[in-house]
């Protein structure tokens, strides 16, 4: 194992973890147990969309924390009908269901896709349609909707029902409805696959063939979503309404939720007893869901993204100029940013970690920039100062760094 990645003797080796132990949080910094202070721009994989701690989250999570926990959705919770009233109101989404995670967001779009289309179109129509280096989630339907050999490998059989299409491919589009297709699922920039925007004319298109033949258009906004692009859902800078979406990671400032959201029509498959989840939507998780979200709308933090978003891919197109030997292109949306290297992203993200910045990889040659909503310029400028000292080592020192086993 390569020097700077550890692991532990009694957890389990699903993650090669950095040797960083954090402490502390607070807005676009974290603390390690020694008290070094870094700049995340990791967001906790897209969580922590309103930075560490967020004080309007913590005051109404605190409050919720002092009156009730938990609650069996046997009962009226009011917390999660006020949070789904304002996903709502700012979607052009008409219900939803609360659960814990990205994962069981897209098992819950599966399971309504499957059952719209046998309850409510009375069919057998049962296939959905996802797209290579999708990214979908780690339960057994999810990862068999995932287009990544690397996900699936050593746990089949798969679940039946998937067919992966090439993504931003208009040819493959004539194969998307072929009389067994019930669904379409898709990213609309790929996260994990390498953050890869999804061109607008091919997805306007694909939801036309949704349309003309019937198919649920479901929209993966797990990583995308609140607030993430630049507006509160990716869909909307692409001229679609989509008939599902699923959320989870920004949704709770780093509290676990998910949901997933669905027009009337597609939401009417769902009756007592199709669906459930104990822990889903609960008071504590509910409550810090809507904070967040107003919290959004009240420091109009969707327009700063989009004025930072512009600031920081200018500043990173200088530095793709300024070092054309090392960076290919730059990419993504709003604070959803990819730099294409030419060698190893990892080694980018090592370097970054020992200047104090957090970064990720997305694939062997992306570096993932996924900065809090609430980042600002002066942060951007030392974020980009580092950037552009570890590219010029990396071309100083040439080929050679590049391919040292770090
Ligand atoms: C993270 C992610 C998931 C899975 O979410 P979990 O909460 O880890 O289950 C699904 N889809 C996309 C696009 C994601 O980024």
């Amino acid at each position: 194992m390569p020097e700077q990645l550890t692991t532990t003797q009694s957890l389990m080796a699903t993650y090669q973890r950095f040797p960083l132990e954090l402490a502390k949080g607070k807005e676009s910094f974290v603390w390690d147990t020694d008290g070094n202070r870094y700049l995340d721009y990791t967001s906790g994989i897209a969580t922590c969309n309103l930075g560490h701690v967020p004080d309007e989250v913590k005051e109404k999570v605190e409050h919720q924390l002092s009156q009730l926990w938990h609650c069996s959705n046997l009962y009226q919770i009011p917390q999660q009908e006020q949070l789904a009233d304002i996903l709502i109101q700012k979607s052009c989404l008409d219900q939803v269901f609360f659960c814990n995670s990205g994962a069981e967001a897209n098992e819950a779009a599966i399971k309504l896709a499957r059952k719209y289309s046998q309850k409510i179109k009375q069919q057998k129509a049962f296939e959905i349609v996802t797209f290579n280096q999708s990214f979908h989630g780690r339960s057994m339907a999810t990862l068999s909707a995932t287009g990544q050999e690397k996900i699936q490998d050593g746990f089949y059989p798969l679940v039946d029902g998937f067919r992966h299409l090439p993504f931003n491919n208009f040819e493959a589009l004539n194969e998307v409805s072929n009389g067994r297709t019930c669904a379409v699922l898709l990213e609309l920039i790929q996260g994990e696959g390498g953050v890869i925007p999804a061109d607008i004319e091919w997805v306007q298109e694909l939801a036309r063939i949704c349309q003309r033949n019937g198919l649920l258009l479901m929209v993966d906004e797990i990583q995308t979503g609140i607030g993430r692009t630049g507006t509160l859902f990716a869909y909307e800078q692409y001229g679609i309404e989509p008939d599902v979406i699923t959320l989870a990671k920004g949704l709770g400032s780093g509290f676990p939720i998910g949901a997933m959201l669905a027009k009337t029509d597609a939401a009417k498959a769902f009756d007592p007893g199709s669906h459930g989840s104990t822990f889903g939507g609960n008071p504590l998780a509910a409550t810090a869901g809507k904070a967040t979200l107003e919290t959004i709308q009240r420091y109009h933090l969707l327009e700063s993204v989009q004025e930072n978003s512009k600031y920081l891919k200018r500043k990173l197109d200088i530095l793709k100029t300024k070092f054309h030997h090392s960076i290919v292109e730059i990419r993504g949306k709003g604070m959803l940013l990819g730099v294409v290297t030419k060698q190893d992203a990892i080694t980018v993200v090592h370097e970054a970690r020992k200047k104090k910045v957090l970064i990720l990889s997305a694939g062997q040659n992306v570096v993932r920039i996924l900065p809090p909503l609430t980042t600002d310029r002066a942060e951007i400028d030392s974020f980009l100062s580092v950037m552009e000292e570890i590219f010029d080592s990396l071309e100083k020192e040439g080929e050679d760094l590049w391919k040292k086993d770090i």
